[in-house]
């Protein structure tokens, strides 16, 4: 079975994605988590998205793009992956659905947590004294909000089509929402 989790910064995209691949025994591709371990590991990929992570833009299409082919093309991820970040925009979906059709696999659900601008402020912030990214400061969390309105969206909107969303709340407890979420899982 391979998921993709959308959410705003701040949903919970992260967590939830931990609680399913431990409970489902699938893989977490974060797409953001390899983007930053790059910079950490100061490669010449990473000196070059760092400016645009930290000011909360998307990095182009063509890396991250790459970065997906590398896991989607592994026989020990086959139909195990959690896609966490990914696709971003409509170009990135499409570019999913060949690469998976490439290797003989599809999409089985797309869950997405919806999360009020206000609770994402308040989380963000409670995320920074944690773990201190450089992209959490509020004013960078508000432009990777909008970047999620205006290139994400379209994407949801796509999957919803397809038949494949579930809508979750994301303003409820972690335990309601893995709750939730496993329930949706079980029945796949
Ligand atoms: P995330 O941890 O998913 O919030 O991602 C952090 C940052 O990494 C984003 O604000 C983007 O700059 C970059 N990023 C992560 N995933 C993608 C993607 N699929 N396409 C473009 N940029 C991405």
């Amino acid at each position: 079975m391979n998921i993709v989790i959308f959410g705003p910064p701040g949903a919970g995209k992260g967590t939830q994605s931990k609680f399913i691949v431990n409970k489902f025994n699938l893989y977490q591709l974060s797409t953001g988590d390899l983007l930053r371990n790059e910079i950490k590991n100061k490669t010449p990929l990473g000196s070059k998205i760092s400016s645009t992570i930290n000011s909360g833009e998307l990095v182009s299409d063509k890396i991250v793009n790459d970065l997906i082919e590398k896991f989607i093309s592994n026989d020990n991820y086959k139909n195990k992956i959690i896609f966490d970040g990914y696709p971003r925009n409509l170009k990135q979906a499409h570019n999913l659905n060949e690469l998976l059709n490439k290797y003989d696999q599809k999409i089985d659900l797309v869950l997405k947590l919806s999360v009020s601008l206000e609770t994402i402020k308040k989380r963000i912030l409670q995320r920074q004294t944690i773990e201190n990214r450089d992209d959490d400061s509020e004013e960078i969390a508000i432009k990777r909000y909008k970047t999620y309105e205006r290139s994400t969206e379209p994407v949801i909107e796509y999957y919803k089509q397809l038949n494949l969303l579930k809508a979750i709340d994301g303003e409820r407890s972690i335990d309601q929402i893995n709750k939730e979420i496993s329930d949706i899982i079980s029945l796949i």
